[in-house]
């Protein structure tokens, strides 16, 4: 198969179906996932997501490290520039899964793998890798303890699991911080 040729074809089927004009630049659901790039777990699929609903972040492992941080500060500011305010009102997941490919990375690649967590190898075994039920915790932990982010955000943990396709809900929606206001 030629990918090319037949995602040229899949995109015009799209653009006479599917595609719908004048969606808007935020959101429709205010809701932001932080996900993996693993192409099993693509929140489109998982959650059935459709144009326009979220906003989604992806990076290996789906997990909480400074480029991530940088983009949910970017997706603030479009959207005060936009007029409006990422916060209250607004839910944020972070979507682990099982069989992860982080795990094999830190065998092979540990060095790497600290860089884009931003932190120094020794470190790498608080960040419990091989467990996304842990991780997923550690990052909504480190998450509200970010006094950058809107405390407003409804901000909930899930692994989704290859084997069944059914999402767990590990860390239940919370406030990001008690005092939305901030
Ligand atoms: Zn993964």
């Amino acid at each position: 198969m030629n990918v090319i040729n037949e995602f040229i074809k899949r995109n015009e089927a799209f653009s006479n179906s599917d595609f719908e004009a004048g969606l808007k630049m935020l959101p429709s659901l205010k809701t932001v996932i932080i996900g993996c790039v693993d192409p099993r777990v693509d929140p489109v699929d998982v959650f059935g997501l459709n144009p326009g609903e979220a906003a989604v972040i992806r990076n290996v492992g789906g997990r909480i490290n400074p480029a991530t941080l940088q983009n949910m500060a970017i997706v603030r500011s479009v959207a005060v520039a936009e007029g409006k305010e990422v916060g209250p009102g607004w839910n944020l997941i972070v979507l682990h899964h099982t069989d992860c490919g982080i795990t094999p990375c830190l065998a092979h690649a540990p060095a790497l793998l600290a860089k884009n967590l931003g932190v120094e190898v020794s470190d790498l075994a608080q960040l419990a890798i091989a467990d996304p039920y842990a991780a997923v915790a550690i990052d909504v932990a480190a998450l509200k303890a970010n006094p950058q982010l809107p405390g407003g955000f409804l901000v909930t943990g899930m692994v989704y699991d290859v084997a069944t396709g059914k999402v767990e809900t590990v860390v239940p929606p919370a406030l990001l911080r008690p005092d939305p206001i901030a």
